[in-house]
């Protein structure tokens, strides 16, 4: 199977890293649990794009820790000869931070993508599923006929719950989730 695969909040726990960048740069808490909605109504725009920039700095993509077994999980699915895709909504300037901090923690994928057309590019490369946990790419990649799946966070619960994607709440369970999925397409 050809599996798309993104970053933040999926393979690591971006939401630390980004409600760092708010309460420092504009004083705003920005609870975990409170954001249960893919909107950030609460930031300006330019507040948003400025925190997200400082998350993609080579400094914190080389500091993000993966969620417990996600690598390992990946890694199985490229051992048993599934095409992975890392794509990641990030400027095409953290690319380099990004093969660094996927090498050094042990991640086997087939290509990388720093860009704001994941999608687009899923489509291009015959992508079949998506691990991604915004609903709007997964919602998107449910239109194009893709597969999708998801850790579950506070702003995905609602699609998870609809049956639409897979969800679990690790990347352990996930994989067993999946498993099935995965075994017939190989
Ligand atoms: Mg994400």
């Amino acid at each position: 199977m050809r599996i798309a695969i993104d970053i933040d909040s999926t393979l690591h726990h971006y939401w630390d890293q980004f409600s760092h960048a708010v309460r420092e740069q504009f004083g705003i808490d920005m609870p975990y649990e409170g954001q249960t909605s893919w909107g950030i109504t609460r930031l300006e725009l330019d507040q948003i794009k400025a925190a997200v920039l400082y998350t993609h700095s080579d400094e914190v993509v080389a500091a993000a820790e993966p969620y417990d077994g996600a690598v390992d999980v990946v890694n199985s699915w490229h051992e048993a000869g599934h095409y992975i895709h890392i794509t990641s909504h990030r400027s095409d300037t953290a690319f380099d931070a990004t093969t660094r901090w996927l090498e050094a923690i042990g991640l086997r994928y087939d290509d990388l993508h720093c860009s704001f057309d994941k999608l687009t590019r899923c489509r291009e490369l015959g992508m079949e599923l998506l691990v991604d946990d915004s609903p709007v790419n997964l919602e998107g990649a449910l239109e194009l006929g893709m597969m999708g799946a998801t850790i579950i966070h506070p702003w995905n619960r609602e699609l998870v719950a609809s049956g639409r994607v897979i969800g679990a709440a690790a990347w352990p369970e996930l994989g067993l989730a999946l498993a099935p999925l995965l075994h017939r397409a190989a």
